[in-house]
């Protein structure tokens, strides 16, 4: 796909639709056809310096994109003087940190069934040598805003692509601190296991409605992650869950990265089997 020319004029952008680090997200209409697209707009000036993190994303948006129904797709990218954009599929279901705040957590059965299409997807991009690093509910969408909706992985801005699976390959700090590896802080090296991390704390964060590492400075935090510190507390918001839910979770939050079960190994689980849920979701 060849970035169009200095064509924004092609497209009549709408409301916001969020905001993250780097970019404004509006809704975007191609005028010719009527289609409606999510524009990431990201701007130029802000991302002196780290323009290799567009690039990069593109690079992998254009390998992944139109692959796999969980993660969503980039139709279109172009640039003016100021601002790169990216024209993406438009998920108008919203965040599903929004719906976890909505809701306060989700039933057992909805969970895993979300969980298992997103470790679908993970283990997909870590077949093609891709590593997310910034799995939050925040980068998770719904495709649209019915409750059985598809859930999309987006925002692949630190996303990278990497052959080998030796585990020391990247080392810089970046990531959401409360959905970060001990790995990457203890700069020992990172690779795919650190989705795997992310995808146990957002398990917790659906089953009960806030995170697992939650301290009242940022340097407790770290500490409680590097030392695997979290409990399934205060047991009232607990004690419905089931011992094979906190087992996944467990398993994803294991703290050495070579122990860690792999995106496809959790794939095999069996909370995420459907007919586990009929016999043991009250615990
Ligand atoms: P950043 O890299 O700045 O975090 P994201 O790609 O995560 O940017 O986009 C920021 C926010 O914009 C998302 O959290 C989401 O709320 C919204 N957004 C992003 N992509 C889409 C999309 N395809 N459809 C609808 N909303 C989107
Ligand atoms: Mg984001």
């Amino acid at each position: 796909m060849p970035p169009t020319q200095t064509v924004p004029c092609q497209y009549r952008t709408g409301k916001t639709l969020g905001s993250g680090t780097y970019a404004i997200v509006k809704e975007a209409v191609h005028i010719k056809t009527g289609t409606h697209y999510a524009c990431k707009v990201i701007n130029k000036k802000l991302m002196e310096g780290r323009e290799h993190m567009v690039r990069n994303e593109i690079a992998v948006l254009k390998k992944v994109s139109k692959s796999h129904p969980n993660i969503v797709t980039l139709h279109d990218y172009f640039e003016t003087a100021h601002n790169l954009y990216l024209c993406f599929d438009l998920c108008t279901g919203g965040e599903l940190f929004d719906r976890i705040c909505a809701k306060g957590n989700y039933y057992e059965k909805d969970a895993a069934h979300l969980v298992g299409c997103i470790f679908g997807a993970v283990a997909y991009l870590h077949k093609c040598g891709i590593v997310h690093r910034d799995l939050k509910p925040e980068n998770l969408l719904f495709r649209d805003p019915s409750e059985e909706a598809d859930i999309m992985i987006c925002d692949f801005g630190l996303s990278r692509v990497i052959e080998s699976d030796k585990i020391g390959l990247l080392t810089e700090i970046c990531g959401t601190p409360g959905y970060m590896a001990p790995e990457i802080f203890l700069k020992s090296g990172h690779h795919k296991p650190v989705d795997v991390w992310a995808m146990g704390v957002i398990t917790y964060f659906l089953l009960c409605g806030y995170t697992p590492f939650d301290r009242e400075s940022q340097a407790k935090e770290t500490e409680a992650i590097i030392a695997g510190d979290y409990k399934f507390e205060p047991v009232e918001y607990w004690e419905n869950v089931s011992d094979t839910a906190k087992e996944f979770i467990k398993c994803c939050l294991t703290i050495n990265p070579v122990k860690r079960p792999s995106a496809q190994d959790m794939l095999a689980h069996k909370w995420l089997s459907s007919e586990h849920y009929v016999t043991d979701s009250t615990g």
